[in-house]
């Protein structure tokens, strides 16, 4: 049920159609687990937060640094030095104080991630190296439980939606190839692959629209174009293969 002042905070949506008063329950319910607070789990934390989702957990071991700040729009100067959960825990409750936000300083690895998710409806990828993600792609592929993949470079960013055993994973797309070491971004190129991942969790949750599975959404800012790439389902994927169609 929805307090009266729920009621009025989220009005404007609430008044969308296919959301109503039953999606936002929906939202109230549901418990996100969001893998990063960096350039990509900013937005995503701070939009499925004033979107009322009821519960999130973030996982960020990391402290905030001077050069995080181009794109980390939750951390500001005075939060230099402190863990990167700590600080988007104290901005995002004060966007909404009627959410739980919880986070935990760990490294994500193949030992924790499954105790991590656990519980959780859906896994937010908000990582900065493919080792992580396709360490959620397995934990979200054991758990059964659909993952939201976000990634971005310089100006241009990417998004998919993977439901298990029914829509290419990561690994059916990526198939292992793996890039290291720092790579550019411009706090732009973030903001706005998260908001699609944002998106996407939201209308998962209300069970509306089309979402963006079996397919890869490639986005180039500078020349404004987004493309859709379609992608397939890997029968002998080393990931998702075993479950049945
Ligand atoms: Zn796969």
């Amino acid at each position: 049920m929805l307090t009266k002042n729920e009621l009025e905070r989220y009005d404007r949506q609430i008044i969308i159609k296919g959301i109503g008063e039953k999606g936002q329950e929906k939202l109230k319910r549901a418990k996100v687990f969001i893998a990063g607070v960096g350039g990509l789990g900013c937005p995503i934390s701070i939009y499925l937060a004033t979107a009322g989702v009821g519960t999130i957990r973030l996982v960020d071991r990391d402290r905030v640094e001077l050069s995080n700040l181009n794109r980390q729009v939750l951390h500001g100067n005075e939060d230099i030095g402190k863990r990167k959960g700590d600080s988007a825990v104290e901005k995002l409750k004060n966007l909404n104080q009627w959410v739980k936000v919880e986070a935990i300083a760990e490294t994500i690895t193949e030992d924790n991630v499954s105790q991590l998710v656990d519980g959780f409806d859906l896994i937010v990828d908000a990582m900065d190296n493919l080792p992580t993600r396709y360490l959620l792609n397995k934990a979200a592929i054991d758990k059964k439980i659909p993952l939201f993949h976000g990634a971005v470079y310089g100006f241009e960013g990417r998004a998919m939606t993977t439901i298990p055993g029914k829509t290419a994973c990561l690994w059916c797309v990526y198939q292992g190839r793996v890039t290291q070491g720092k790579f550019p971004v411009i706090g732009v190129a973030p903001a706005v692959i998260g908001c699609l991942q944002a998106t996407e969790v939201i209308k998962y949750i209300v069970g509306i629209g089309e979402l963006l599975t079996n397919c890869l959404l490639i986005y180039d800012g500078l020349n404004l174009e987004f493309t859709k790439l379609a992608v397939k389902r890997d029968p002998n994927c080393q990931h998702c293969g075993h479950l049945v169609q």
